[in-house]
């Protein structure tokens, strides 16, 4: 529960927004003016007075700016569990402040924080544009890193430390690209909000869930959300494409428990708690569950298969997954299979905490994930029956339903603007883990899993990984790709939207 709630940044908005409009007004009625009838036009052509033209923008000033902000970031260290968001949040509302764009902190339980903020476009299209990301980071350990994960030190041209590309990099690049919209005076014809979440690592339960419970009204007009997900990559033939996440997998966390006698390990019976957990995981791990393909994945693969031309079987997987030996050796790789089929897998296990005492009950954590549109009910009953234990006791911890965006939207065609203006195509795709995108998307909103930066597989590794850096160069190129991107989607061209209903 909130200790502390403040106005959403709407409020100051509003504010900021009717003292434009009496500026306007004033502007106006300071000119002699034509009525409708006499010229036949419509009067607003005579009133408005054109927008001065948009200032250039300074990227590699904007860029050394960004680096010292996101050196700042990192060096909050909200490690979750427990995150401790909230000094990051505050962090950020300061530096969107200070530019004069709207900004709140929410403090959805102690030391836990969000961050919203709103830079108001001129408003012909209703349908705002959400710039997310996540401030807290998974954990590192010193020991096992190069570099100290918390310094933010920059080296060979990288900022090193824990968040620089999940995500406090990418919403660093979010956070930059607003304001170097605002300073250079750049007139977007939708809004464009700013959300920065904790507890993503953890689920997002006192994140973006306590967003979308509590506060839903700073989003209420947005059409379109860009988060985590995807980006720019390179194949090995050195043919780049845009990856958007437009689906994702859903989990389905299970925990298993078998019961038994308790008693002294020096007389064990023939069965106890341990036994029978113990050999229904090992069904379970010989079990897998049905393939199926579904239209993101197939796209991905054949979009794949165009760009390096080949291999040939992956411009139509469905037939090639009829082929039993394509089949072993695809689902081989861990990617592949993932993105083919459920999947279950045992992480966590619980039983007796002494060597000589056997537990009367012996527990088990089974992260499960599901392809979108599966049934999560037949689901659990497929790993309970690939369990064959009926006394097994079966409990789901977490799961939510999974919902995929339109691959043809504004959005998208803006993205493929971007795109083209690199020789690079659009690839979209799923992602086999899930991010906050699925709280919004629960709320109509179409979400892609989109950061325009380019990361390089070895970069990609510091992603829960160690020695985790973002180079200084794609951190700028990734705020003037994103400035262009909400160019392109709120640009003043193309017909109005409404507002959905
Ligand atoms: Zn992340």
């Amino acid at each position: 529960m909130p200790s502390q709630r403040q106005s959403p940044p709407q409020r100051g908005a509003r504010v900021a927004c009717a003292i434009a409009f009496a500026a306007f007004v004033f502007a106006a009625g300071a000119r002699p003016v034509a009525a409708a009838g006499e010229t036949g036009r419509h009067p607003r052509h005579r009133l408005v007075e054109p927008a001065p033209p948009p200032k250039p923008i300074d990227y590699d000033q904007l860029t050394r700016e960004a680096a010292t902000l996101l050196q700042n970031y990192i060096r909050i260290d909200t490690t979750n569990p427990p995150g401790d968001e909230l000094a990051a949040a505050r962090m950020l509302k300061e530096k969107l402040l200070a530019d004069g764009v709207p900004a709140n902190v929410w403090e959805p339980a102690p030391g836990r924080g969000v961050v919203a903020a709103r830079l108001h476009g001129i408003g012909r299209h209703t349908r705002s544009v959400v710039l997310l990301s996540h401030m807290d980071v998974v954990p590192a350990n010193a020991k096992e890193w190069q570099f100290p994960p918390f310094a933010a030190q920059i080296k060979n041209g990288e900022i090193q430390g824990r968040g620089a590309i999940d995500d406090k990099g990418p919403g660093v690049i979010e956070l930059m690209a607003m304001l170097a919209i605002k300073r250079a005076g750049i007139l977007l014809d939708r809004d464009v909000v700013f959300i920065a979440t904790g507890d993503e690592e953890n689920g997002g339960r006192m994140g973006a869930g306590w967003m979308v419970d509590h506060e839903a009204d700073v989003f209420a007009d947005a059409g379109y959300l860009l988060n985590e997900g995807g980006g720019i990559m390179r194949r090995p033939n050195g043919k780049r494409y845009f990856a958007v996440s437009i689906a994702e997998k859903t989990p389905l966390w299970l925990r298993v428990t078998a019961t038994g006698p308790a008693g002294h390990a020096a007389v064990p019976p023939d069965e106890t708690a341990v036994t029978r957990l113990v050999r229904a995981l090992d069904r379970l791990d010989g079990w897998r569950a049905q393939i199926r393909l579904i239209d993101p994945v197939r796209d991905y693969f054949r979009a794949l298969a165009e760009l390096d031309g080949g291999p040939p079987q992956y411009r139509n997987l469905a037939r090639a997954l009829r082929d039993p030996d394509f089949t072993r050796n695809f689902t081989a790789v861990a990617r592949h299979n993932a993105l083919v089929r459920d999947t279950f897998t045992a992480t966590v296990l619980h039983a007796s905490d002494k060597t000589n005492e056997i537990a009367p009950v012996a527990t088990a954590e089974i992260d499960g994930r599901l392809l979108p549109g599966e049934n999560p009910v037949a689901a659990a009953a497929d790993v309970r029956k690939a369990m064959g234990d009926p006394n097994l006791k079966l409990d789901v911890m977490l799961n939510f339903p999974a919902a995929s965006s339109p691959r043809k939207s504004r959005m998208m065609t803006a993205i493929g603007e971007l795109a083209a203006r690199e020789d690079a195509g659009v690839v979209p795709t799923m992602i086999a883990g899930f991010t906050d995108s699925h709280y919004f998307r629960q709320k109509g909103i179409d979400c892609y899993g989109f950061i325009p930066i380019e990361i390089t597989p070895a970069e990609m590794r510091g992603v829960h990984g160690v020695n985790e850096r973002i180079p200084v160069k794609e951190l700028g190129a990734g705020i003037r790709r994103m400035v262009a991107l909400l160019e392109l989607v709120g640009g003043r061209a193309g017909p109005a939207e409404g507002r959905r209903p």
